[in-house]
């Protein structure tokens, strides 16, 4: 398998081919093996101490722990399925193609920070450099092979910061939102449609309970200078047995995108209050969400290296894991969040430049 043949000197070139590289692996969730095996591969022969850490994971850099604080530089290896975008190619200023935003190209500043780091013996960092790369993210958190991977990695858990380079136009992203999916459902009492008076047709439960719901006005709180906003929408909606009968049950999915001040319990309490006086609730997925990094100073390293504020995230990550373990952590790479999981998906030649820069910088600062 091609390892680092990439030999451009130009390193936005470097990062372009490596992003295109990466994206003609398929590696949707579940199937990263090859592209495991390959990130491996790269940086074994870039000269970069690199274990397969099984279970789709891949680390570097993490055996021995020195003096200086450990950082570590995270991405995941799957994408969400194809959308007639893969293989992809090349376009004058963008990588485009399958997971190029979301996050091959996080990925490609990634292997190439770990090369470079290895073939200056890493004179000019003032951190240590941990490699964390792994799969099946895109589905399910219950189904990440991250928090297991932190669970049986005690070393990596001892990190002072984690950098996941998720899509996010270069701007250090921090926190983030917790994330509940649960079944909603409406009972009534089915029966013949030309009698609908004998019956009790569940959609009346489900629209006015849905409506009450959609009624709560997003809730947005500050927590270290940063605005959250939570919000909890119906995604999905069923009912109907045939044309002619009057539906005796309606379910739908409720996904609630909680505040990162709430925990599990407090969470799924709130939206069982709301809920419950119109229907059932089980919850299918209830994944906590993580506070921004409190008074890190190397959080503060990373911004002054980005050149821009810190913002919220809006959104679950994997930042998320980390934080369970113990390890603050923050969202900064170059896919630009509106190409993520999109047909176009793209990555700009700029932007990986710009990252791999920040990151660069940060580390030497
Ligand atoms: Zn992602």
């Amino acid at each position: 398998m091609a390892s680092t043949r990439i030999q451009s000197t130009d390193t936005a070139t470097r990062l372009a081919e490596r992003t295109l590289e990466l994206v003609d692996i398929a590696s949707q969730s579940g199937a990263e093996r090859d592209i495991a095996a390959h990130v491996l591969g790269v940086l074994r022969d870039g000269g970069v101490p690199v274990r397969d850490a099984g279970d789709t994971c891949v680390i570097a850099g993490t055996e021995r722990r020195g003096e200086r604080p450990l950082v570590l530089l995270a991405g995941h290896l799957d994408t969400v399925p194809a959308q007639g975008n893969w293989p992809g190619r090349r376009e004058r200023e963008h990588v485009i193609g399958l997971g190029a935003c979301d996050m091959k190209g996080g990925v490609a500043v990634l292997l190439e920070l770990a090369l470079a780091g290895a073939e200056r013996a890493s004179e000019d960092r003032t951190l240590d450099v941990g490699y964390v790369l792994f799969g099946r993210e895109e589905l399910p958190a219950t189904q990440s092979a991250l928090a297991p991977l932190l669970q049986r990695e005690h070393g990596l858990r001892s990190a002072d910061l984690a950098i996941v380079l998720e899509p996010t136009a270069n701007v250090v992203q921090a926190g983030c939102l917790g994330n509940i999916d649960a079944t909603w459902t409406f009972h009534g009492r089915a029966g013949h449609s030309a009698r609908p008076w004998l019956a009790e047709n569940a959609i009346d439960h489900a629209v006015a309970g849905i409506r009450a719901l959609h009624a709560r006005a997003p809730e947005r709180e500050t927590i270290g200078g940063l605005d959250y906003t939570q919000v909890v929408s119906v995604t999905t909606l069923h009912a109907g047995l045939a044309s002619n009968v009057i539906p005796g049950e309606c379910t739908a999915n409720v996904n609630f995108r909680y505040s990162p001040s709430l925990d599990r319990a407090a969470a799924e309490r709130a939206l069982r209050g709301w809920c419950e006086p119109h229907g059932e609730i089980a919850v299918r997925s209830n994944s906590p969400g993580a506070l921004p990094p409190h008074e890190n100073p190397l959080t503060a390293r990373l911004l002054a290296a980005a050149g821009a504020p810190a913002e919220p995230k809006q959104a679950w990550t994997p930042v998320a894991e980390l934080a369970a373990a113990g390890i603050d952590a923050v969202n900064f790479g170059p896919g630009d969040p509106a190409f993520a999981h999109s047909v176009g998906e793209r990555c700009a030649l700029s932007a990986l430049l710009r990252s791999h820069e920040s990151i660069e910088a940060f580390l030497c600062a």
